[in-house]
């Protein structure tokens, strides 16, 4: 857990109204007569942004714990030193140094913009993987967890501005919004949404004896067939591929198998740098790849691709 990394208290004001429109909870809620709330409120998990690092939330490691020189800016994620560390989203590195350049914050940072005023923040890392005016896309590995800076031991403090680099929002409601979760669990994609992470379920959907064209989007055909994937498989049929639907759609893989399963798999780990052909066929180098995965990642490193490894690869 950080022992630091307090920043001047966020304006609420601006938190509470990003979180409520975040939410969907429209003008009623905000308690306003000329908010209303975007049209894309409903899309906003549209498969942009992913879950940067697994680990466990350590106590007192909230946004908005109390730190000396200000409220804990971000959400402390705690795993080993070396554990992977992605880009929540695409974006441009725009810091790579201590602290990020930002006042209350230690140790080795990263700081990738991606437009908007929206920001990403990472702390305390042990190891740089990207340059510093680098272009990332999402899921691509940056960094390695560590303890550098004033820090209780080796985690990840992660923080999400919006509205300009040094106005923080809670990580963990913005990226929950956005369809990512930061303690670990299975993403969320409404249609709409579009990126490698809609390629993986077209691949899994025609697997599953559908067929659709893999273009990364998750438009009205893709959508269709997803909402009878979920009426036949006893879910609700609303489109969007969520902790319901994930693990009936996933298929538990071992060495040896081949078809577009498979290229699911590849094309998941390619999302976090693994840099495989997607030819379908799990070999030796998928395999690889998948223990590499599960290694950095600090999963059971067996090779196969199960349901915590999906997750995990789809978070
Ligand atoms: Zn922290």
């Amino acid at each position: 857990m950080c022992e630091q990394c307090g920043a001047p208290a966020p304006d609420t004001k601006i938190s509470r109204r990003v979180l409520i429109a975040g939410l969907g909870l429209g003008a009623a809620a905000a308690g306003m007569t000329t908010f209303a709330a975007p049209a894309s409120a409903a899309t906003l998990m549209n498969g942009s942004w992913c879950n940067p690092a697994l680990g466990y939330f350590p106590s007192g490691g909230h946004y908005g714990a109390s730190r000396p020189g200000g409220a804990h800016a971000g959400q402390d994620v705690t795993n080993s030193t070396g554990t992977a560390v992605y880009a929540a989203a695409a974006g441009t590195v725009v810091r790579r140094q201590w602290g990020g350049g930002l006042g209350g914050r230690t140790g080795n940072a990263i700081v990738i913009a991606h437009g908007s005023g929206v920001y990403t923040y990472y702390g305390h890392l042990s190891v740089y993987r990207v340059a510093l005016d680098q272009r990332v896309s999402a899921g691509q590995r940056i960094a390695d967890m560590g303890a550098t800076g004033n820090v209780t031991g080796p985690h990840l403090h992660f923080e999400t501005h919006t509205g300009g680099l040094g106005s923080t929002v809670n990580p963990v409601t913005y990226l929950a919004a956005r369809g990512a979760d930061l303690g670990g669990g299975w993403s969320r994609l409404d249609p709409g949404a579009g990126g490698v992470t809609v390629r993986v379920i077209q691949y899994l959907m025609n697997r599953r004896g559908y067929d659709l064209v893999v273009d990364g989007a998750y438009g009205s055909v893709s959508v269709a067939a997803v909402k009878k994937f979920q009426s036949a498989s006893g879910l609700v049929a609303d489109g969007q591929v969520g902790p319901a639907t994930w693990p009936k759609l996933v298929y538990s893989l071992t060495a040896g198998a081949n078809g577009d399963h498979v290229r699911a798999l590849q094309t998941a780990l390619n999302k976090h740098s693994a840099g495989l052909v997607v030819d379908g066929d799990f070999g030796s180098v998928t395999g690889s790849a998948v223990r590499a995965y599960q290694s950095a990642n600090r999963l059971v490193v067996d090779g196969n691709a199960g349901a915590i490894t999906w997750r995990a690869l789809v978070g």
